[in-house]
């Protein structure tokens, strides 16, 4: 009989623990353990799950096939680094690691040592994203807002790497050019560093996405709205809702038009057509996890391979870097 896939978790705080309990539902693989540098946390953990506590990296290594770092992003390198050349598939929690040097070197040990190299940009399987793939997607405008309380956790790196970066992931695969100039501004309200940022990137096909995100409000917000061509689509990634506007020229009004002007030439009107995409609403991290699974297994491909994961962080950077030259006028 085929052996089971043995996987482990390395880092069981707020989102580690998640990890942990959807690896336990996957089926045909075998969740061996955790590690984690805060001991009592890892034995919670383990115990709850009937779990190895794995007292070192290297112990752990030496008992799976791959694993799951979900450790803060400044620790990420280092723990990917023990992994890939124990020859361990990873997932990494989003964002790949702090720094694009840092995220090369990852990508080309995985590449030699012929592991999976996959990345937490959970909003890929986001419900209200997953409809999108039914549509044409090319954007003349995109329009982003990702908004959250305060907390400390996560405030450990500036708001572009810890928010921005999902929607900077998302419209990446939304626009297939490469980017022309970069505009960003920002401010640091409660921490040193970068606390509310918005970037407005110009792509050589003339497409601009605008991204404004914060840590400082007092409600949750993640919308998106994509302007193109015969094409308005609203997202609400929070409330899962997902909304289209399609443009045609047609003879007679249907059940979807919601509003229409009369063309001049043909007799023809230009009708405004009005659709709720139904969603699905599915775990995403589960969804993430199992795509990780079956790529390992040569079943998938990652969705978010480490090349993407990069791509992400380069443009992260690109922003943060020009938010804080304006810090310094
Ligand atoms: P957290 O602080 O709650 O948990 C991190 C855990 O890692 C802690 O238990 C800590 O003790 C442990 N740890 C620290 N250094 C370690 C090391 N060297 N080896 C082993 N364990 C170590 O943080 P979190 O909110 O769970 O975030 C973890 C990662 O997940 C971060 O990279 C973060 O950006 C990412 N994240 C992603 C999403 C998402 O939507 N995809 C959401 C939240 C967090």
């Amino acid at each position: 009989m085929k052996q089971q896939l043995k996987i482990a978790v390395i880092g069981v705080g707020h989102l580690g623990k998640h990890h942990v309990e959807h690896f336990c539902s996957i089926k045909n693989i075998v969740l061996v353990g955790v590690y984690d540098i805060d001991k009592v946390r890892a034995e919670k953990i383990s115990d709850k799950y009937d779990i190895t506590c794995f007292s070192t990296i290297d112990e752990l290594l030496k008992s799976v096939d791959a694993v799951s770092i979900v450790t803060p992003t400044e620790e990420h390198k280092k723990v990917a680094i023990k992994c890939i050349e124990n020859k361990k598939h990873v997932f990494i929690e989003k964002p790949i690691t702090a720094s694009v040097p840092d995220a090369d070197q990852l990508i080309a040990m995985a590449e030699k040592n012929k592991t999976i190299i996959q990345i937490g940009h959970i909003e890929r399987l986001n419900p209200a994203i997953l409809p999108l793939k039914e549509y044409s997607i090319n954007p003349r405008l995109i329009e982003v807002q990702r908004l959250a309380p305060y907390m400390e956790r996560g405030s450990d790196v500036p708001v572009v790497l810890d928010l921005m970066i999902h929607d900077i992931d998302l419209i990446l695969t939304f626009v297939s050019s490469p980017i022309q100039d970069i505009q960003a501004a920002g401010i640091s309200i409660m921490t040193k560093s970068i606390d509310m940022a918005n970037a407005r990137i110009t792509f050589e096909n003339g497409a601009v996405a605008n991204l404004t995100s914060s840590r400082v409000a007092k409600d949750r917000v993640r919308k998106m709205k994509i302007f193109q061509q015969d094409l308005y689509i609203t997202v609400d990634l929070l409330m899962s809702l997902t909304e289209v506007y399609r443009a045609v020229d047609n003879n007679k009004n249907n059940k979807k038009t919601i509003m229409s002007a009369p063309l001049e030439s043909n007799g023809l009107s230009r009708q405004i057509l009005y659709e709720k995409p139904p969603i699905i609403k599915k775990d995403a991290l589960k969804m993430e996890l199992t795509n990780f699974v079956n790529s390992i297994k040569g079943l998938e491909k990652p969705i978010v391979d480490g090349k993407a994961g990069r791509n992400a962080l380069e443009l992260a950077i690109k922003i943060q870097d020009k938010i804080l030259e304006g810090f310094k006028r």
